[in-house]
């Protein structure tokens, strides 16, 4: 009995110390994987469905294990926000989606590219005032145009300091990059949140466009095409994975689409293989 309450009360220590200790571990993990260049961007395009052609793409960060094992953001993002690593993940990211940006002009002898490549911020990014001297840094370093880069900021956290995130984004507005308003209808989006932004384009959440059907009013849809209208901001419609809602989204006038109908998120060799393969882009 005596050896029972022994081996439950370790139990009970061990899974008390591993609680408290589950997120430094988290954050200890993390910082290796960005020190080993584990933390890699993806890219999914992101398409003009008049035109068919693509006019950007959004980086969505992968965690590659040693072993070959592809975590998804949803597993680290949020305990990396909780705990800070976010800052420098997000560092680190921009100067390897700069330096991405640069080969793919290399291939066209230096050409700018006409894409731009939108890198999601966390709103505690966007609070520090570092992020313009890292991203001018970056631009200036692989010779990157500020046309080809765009951040999104997702509607779900809320942005503390206001003030100061409308102060980061006037500079990168400055700089000539572009804001993006992420996953709205989601949470609070009006037109002094985008005009304190700067916000140049909102993106719908998906599980908005899960819902659109041709015998529906898409009432939610319709509305935020209207909001955007009158803010005089581009619509992106993400999560499109049906013929049928990419027909129903271009009737509602939204031609911006981004999602499996077009194409997954891509590792940076597969985007780099398809632009070798052609001359002109
Ligand atoms: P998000 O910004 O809303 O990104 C869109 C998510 O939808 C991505 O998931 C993408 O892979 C997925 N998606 C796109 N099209 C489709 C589709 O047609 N069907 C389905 N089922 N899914 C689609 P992912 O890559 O797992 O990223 C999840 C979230 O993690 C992102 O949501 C974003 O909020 C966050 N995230 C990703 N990378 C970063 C990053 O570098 N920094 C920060 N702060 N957050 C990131
Ligand atoms: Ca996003
Ligand atoms: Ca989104
Ligand atoms: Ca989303």
């Amino acid at each position: 009995l005596l050896l029972l309450l022994v081996l439950f009360t370790c139990a009970l220590i061990f899974l008390c110390y591993r609680r408290y200790h589950s997120a430094s571990i988290i954050k200890f993990l993390v910082e290796n994987a960005i020190k080993q260049n584990h933390l890699i961007p993806y890219y999914q395009a992101i398409v003009d469905a008049n035109k068919q052609q693509i006019c950007g793409y959004e980086v969505l960060i992968r965690w590659e294990t040693k072993k070959g094992k592809v975590i998804l953001p949803d597993e680290f993002i949020p305990q990396c926000e909780a705990n800070g690593v976010i800052t420098p993940l997000t560092f680190q990211l921009i100067n390897t989606v700069a330096k991405d940006i640069r080969k793919l002009e290399m291939l066209h002898h230096g050409k700018p590219l006409p894409y731009y490549f939108s890198i999601n911020l966390s709103a505690s990014v966007l609070q520090d005032p570092e992020l313009v001297k890292i991203t001018r840094n970056a631009l200036l370093h692989y010779k990157v145009k500020a046309h080809n880069l765009a951040f999104e900021l997702t509607e779900r956290a809320p942005i503390k300091n206001i003030e100061l995130a409308s102060h980061v984004c006037q500079k990168l507005n400055d700089m000539g990059i572009q804001i993006k308003l992420d996953d709205v209808g989601n949470g609070y989006c009006d037109f002094l949140a985008l005009q304190k932004l700067q916000a140049t384009t909102i993106k719908i959440d998906k599980r908005f466009i899960d819902e659109l059907d041709y015998n529906n009013k898409n009432t939610i849809v319709r509305s935020l095409v209207a909001f955007a209208d009158k803010a005089e901001v581009e619509v992106v419609a993400e999560g499109v994975e049906t013929i049928e809602q990419a027909e129903c989204l271009l009737t509602m006038g939204v031609h911006y689409h981004q999602g499996f109908l077009y194409s997954k998120p891509q590792p940076f060799t597969k985007i780099l293989k398809k632009y070798q393969s052609k001359d002109v882009i």
